[in-house]
């Protein structure tokens, strides 16, 4: 077994195209999951496309030097191995990413749309012969609607300043992945992205009204707009988020707004076993309690992030709950205090309450670097599983018994009010074995979250990481159907071919 990152023999990987003219992109993950789209055929064409761009779309910023593409090979899934795009274009404009993509068409050339790079699925990574367009300069919130409590904002722009631009006249965007002050509201549409308070407000897509789409051959269509319900036709805006870049380029959103709630009341509840937490947060969602926040955090993660931030937590405990709440007024504390009962009644060895909003932020900023915590003592590999809520306390021992049973490092945190974990399993870089060994594992959790009804990527997305799942998990026929749509859309199969299909 090579090194993760080196290349690795596995299927064959092609990207070439076809008599028809299509880009026909086959067997693009290797055995340690990463793109490795060999894109021989297409070094003439990418060429020949970065000519046209210079002649015809001479405004826009091209990268060819091979250190600028170098930062557009990988995106956060660190340990997948990627090429190198043949360019990388930086448009501005909806008239320019139309342009690209008319070119790109013309030229047969495959596009990997790309937002901030912080993706865990290897979705946004380069592909060898092909251009990836990303969308940071398209960075612009274009207006915030307060009479239909909307915003219209372009894909660059990145989640925290949507919402402290939004903050600062009395509004609330939901959505927020713990990556949310680096990542782009593009690459939150393209994945669905989650976070910490889906648990109360949903992902994303719930928050989406409508779409600008440049599609695969340069045209621009319009899906949704400011209409709170609308029902005509298909839902083309709900096809777009969480298509991984498959369907089209977004190039402008109308998100829903809502009003700021009132600050944030914390309740720390520990545990001497993980089940344990599982059976407070399924005695939670059983008794109707609806937190903004409910996070867990496993034994190795209480330490990770408590030896970086020094925060006091219980360094004994084998899990930890983050319980928050953003009810108004008194109705915080209730909460809480339902929460509460519930932690004890499931066996909380200790329950604690933030002092102030500023240590509710203080705690909740602590649970956002969770991955970054591990981060510091190896490689991490992120796994993304979901189940139904009540399943969590399976799950949950489900992931420590397969870690145990293979000797894996592992620590696990997440979304458990959503049923959403991350096991990440930490490996030396220069482990031989680390890429067979945490593949197997990872199939075995992914085969027990099934078996519970669950889901093997609940907000990270399937890209390149997860691909050979789509199938397992949804079904020969689902697969086919969802073929069919990115061929209507898609007939040359330039955008990001080998990615989720
Ligand atoms: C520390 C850390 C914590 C994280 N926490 C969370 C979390 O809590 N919840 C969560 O859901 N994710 C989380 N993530 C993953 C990641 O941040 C999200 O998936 C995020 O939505 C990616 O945004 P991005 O701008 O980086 O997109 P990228 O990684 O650049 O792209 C992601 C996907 O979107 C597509 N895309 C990007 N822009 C466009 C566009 N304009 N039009 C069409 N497709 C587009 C890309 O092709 C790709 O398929 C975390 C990541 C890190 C590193």
């Amino acid at each position: 077994m090579q090194p993760l990152g080196a290349p690795v023999e596995g299927p064959a990987a092609t990207a070439a195209v076809t008599a028809e003219g299509a880009v026909n992109v086959e067997g693009a993950t290797n055995a340690e999951g990463a793109a490795n789209v060999e894109g021989a055929a297409n070094v003439e064409a990418a060429t020949a496309l970065v000519e046209a761009i210079r002649r015809e779309l001479p405004g826009v910023r091209l990268l060819t030097d091979e250190l600028d593409r170098e930062a557009y090979r990988l995106d956060e899934a660190a340990y997948l191995s990627a090429d190198l795009p043949a360019a990388v274009a930086l448009p501005t404009t909806t008239a320019e990413v139309s342009g690209l993509l008319r070119l790109a068409s013309e030229h047969r050339v495959p596009v990997v749309p790309r937002g901030a790079g912080t993706g865990l699925s290897g979705a946004a990574a380069g592909i060898a012969g092909a251009l990836t367009i990303a969308l940071t300069g398209m960075d612009r919130i274009l207006e915030v609607d307060r009479a239909n409590l909307c915003v219209v904002v372009q894909p660059g722009v990145i989640n925290a300043s949507l919402k402290a631009a939004v903050a600062a006249v009395g509004l609330f965007y939901p959505p927020d992945p713990a990556s949310y002050e680096t990542c782009s509201i593009g690459g939150n549409l393209g994945t669905n992205a989650g976070g910490l308070c889906c648990v109360k407000y949903g992902q994303t897509r719930d928050w989406v009204l409508g779409l600008e789409v440049v599609l695969a051959d340069g045209r621009v269509i319009r899906t949704g707009g400011r209409n709170v319900k609308d029902t005509a036709g298909y839902s083309l805006t709900h096809l777009f988020v969480g298509s991984q870049g498959t369907l089209g380029i977004i190039t402008e959103a109308t998100l829903r707004l809502r009003p700021q709630p009132g600050p944030r009341s914390t309740l720390l509840a520990f545990f001497a076993s993980v089940e344990a937490a599982g059976e407070a947060v399924a005695a939670m969602t059983a008794a109707g309690i609806e937190p903004v926040t409910l996070e867990l955090m496993d034994h190795p993660t209480i330490l990770a992030v408590d030896d970086w931030h020094h925060l006091g937590l219980d360094r004994d405990a084998a899990a930890m709950l983050m319980v928050e709440s953003d009810a108004p007024g008194s109705a915080a504390t209730d909460e809480l205090d339902r929460a509460e009962q519930a932690c004890a009644g499931a066996g909380a060895t200790a329950l604690v309450r933030a002092a102030d909003a500023a240590e509710a932020d203080w705690l909740r900023e602590a649970r956002r670097q969770a991955l970054r915590a591990l981060e510091r003592q190896g490689t991490v590999r992120m796994e993304d599983v979901g189940v139904p809520r009540a399943a969590v306390p399976q799950l949950l021992r489900a992931i420590e018994r397969i870690t145990a049973a293979h000797g894996v490092r592992a620590a696990t945190f997440g979304h458990v009010g959503d049923g959403n974990l991350h096991p990440n399993f930490i490996f030396d870089r220069d482990d031989a074995s680390a890429a067979a060994l945490t593949e197997r594992v990872r199939d075995e959790i992914f085969r027990e979250a099934l078996a519970l009804g669950g889901t093997v990527t609940a907000e990270h997305g399937i890209g390149v990481a997860r691909r050979a799942w789509l199938p397992i998990q949804r079904g020969q026929d689902a697969v086919a159907v969802m073929r069919s749509i990115k061929a209507a859309l898609d007939p040359l199969g330039i955008l990001n071919p080998g990615r989720m299909l």
